[in-house]
């Protein structure tokens, strides 16, 4: 048998999400991000859940290409455009839209050969100073593509820093606004946050919406709403079992370090699940984890293949139940992939991304 650590990625959980994008940003286009490997669930495996999407954005060229690979025709985007000439090569030849946003990238496309004219997603820096130009500089850049024979469409991008938090959205979407407004194109500028909190108001959701966490199942703005408050559902589920039973009496501790010393009788089972597998080293003692589809907590440190969980509440669990680490229990209890970054002092984010290549995949309808 093999070990017993599994993740399933749910294809109508990824429908289901994706609708509920679309419910909160009505008449926008949406580009299923599905960056980073789709976010660690693997691009071909939510392809069938996502190919409702209005186009996909990503920034790995070997990533669209992969995307085009499965049949996809419609719109791909470049999220960070090009990295260096030759990438325009194949933004020619796959039909990629790519995001321009310094003028290094400028210069490389105003010596591309290409026959098919690009088009182009301006990004302005409205105050996240990652990428883009900053707003007085941005029409300059606009005038220096639209003259290009090389460039057809030019759209209009910008990034929200805290859609998810009480800072919000209001000062950059006046910096966009104010640089903006009487320019032609299309313009994206709402991710997963922005699309669900502000995604009722025109302006925010605008042609296209950029959801990415949300359609994972992953409240974006946890913890002052969950999954149930968006009605989102997770898209991927990761289970393992029991392989040893521990019966501890006081004093008795757990694990490296002892960090968890029992202070009474206490049994605790060995779950087949540690850092290795990506489930975070940062958790400790109280992190949530259903066993048999009931909530119980973890105790003592995470090690590289291993954890441990406290039986209290599951006198009947033993060798080969069932653990949910996050995600759906067979039960159909959910523990919210959201609750356990919280405990490990991260995000939903970060977790789905660090699944490790050893733990086996499963796609389920
Ligand atoms: C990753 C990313 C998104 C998606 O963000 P979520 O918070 O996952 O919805 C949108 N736009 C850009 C430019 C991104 O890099």
């Amino acid at each position: 048998m093999p070990r017993p650590i599994l993740a399933t990625i749910h294809t109508q959980a990824l429908r289901h999400n994706l609708q509920r994008v679309r419910a909160a940003a009505p008449d926008a286009r949406v580009w299923g991000v599905v960056k980073a490997n789709a976010y660690g669930h693997g691009i071909e495996r939510v392809f069938e859940g996502l190919r409702g999407a209005d186009g996909f954005a990503l920034l790995d060229l070997h990533e669209a290409e992969r995307v085009r690979a499965l049949g996809w025709r419609g719109p791909i985007l470049l999220l960070e455009g090009a990295f260096e000439a030759r990438d325009l090569e194949l933004c020619s030849r796959l039909n990629l839209w790519h995001t321009v946003h310094c003028n290094e990238q400028i210069d490389m496309l105003a010596v591309h050969k290409t026959h098919q004219p690009h088009r182009v997603f301006l990004k302005m820096n409205s105050g996240m100073n990652r990428l883009g130009f900053a707003p007085q500089r941005y029409r300059a850049a606009w005038s220096r593509l639209d003259a290009l024979p090389q460039v057809d469409e030019i759209s209009l991008m910008t990034h929200f820093s805290d859609s998810d938090g009480p800072k919000g959205i209001a000062a950059q979407m006046k910096v966009f606004e104010a640089i903006t407004h009487d320019l032609p194109g299309e313009r994206t500028i709402s991710n997963s946050a922005a699309a669900l909190r502000f995604g009722s108001e025109p302006a925010v959701r605008a042609d296209w919406v950029r959801p990415g966490i949300a359609v994972y199942g992953s409240a974006p703005d946890f913890p002052d709403h969950d999954t149930a408050h968006w009605d989102l559902q997770p898209a991927m589920s990761l289970a393992s079992r029991i392989i040893g039973v521990q019966q501890l009496a006081p004093g008795d501790t757990v694990g490296y370090g002892s960090s968890f010393t029992a202070d009474a009788p206490l049994r605790i089972g060995v779950v087949a699940c540690g850092y290795a597998d990506g489930y975070p080293r940062h958790c400790t003692t109280g992190t949530p984890v259903l066993v048999g589809g009931v909530r119980t907590r973890m105790v003592g440190r995470v090690s590289m293949d291993m954890i441990t969980v406290d039986l209290t509440p599951l006198p009947d669990a033993g060798m080969g139940t069932e653990v949910t680490l996050w995600g759906r229990a067979s039960t159909g209890a959910v523990l919210p992939i959201d609750e356990v970054a919280r405990a490990g002092g991260t995000v939903g984010y970060e977790l789905m991304c660090a699944l490790a290549l050893r733990v086996p995949v499963v796609v389920d309808a």
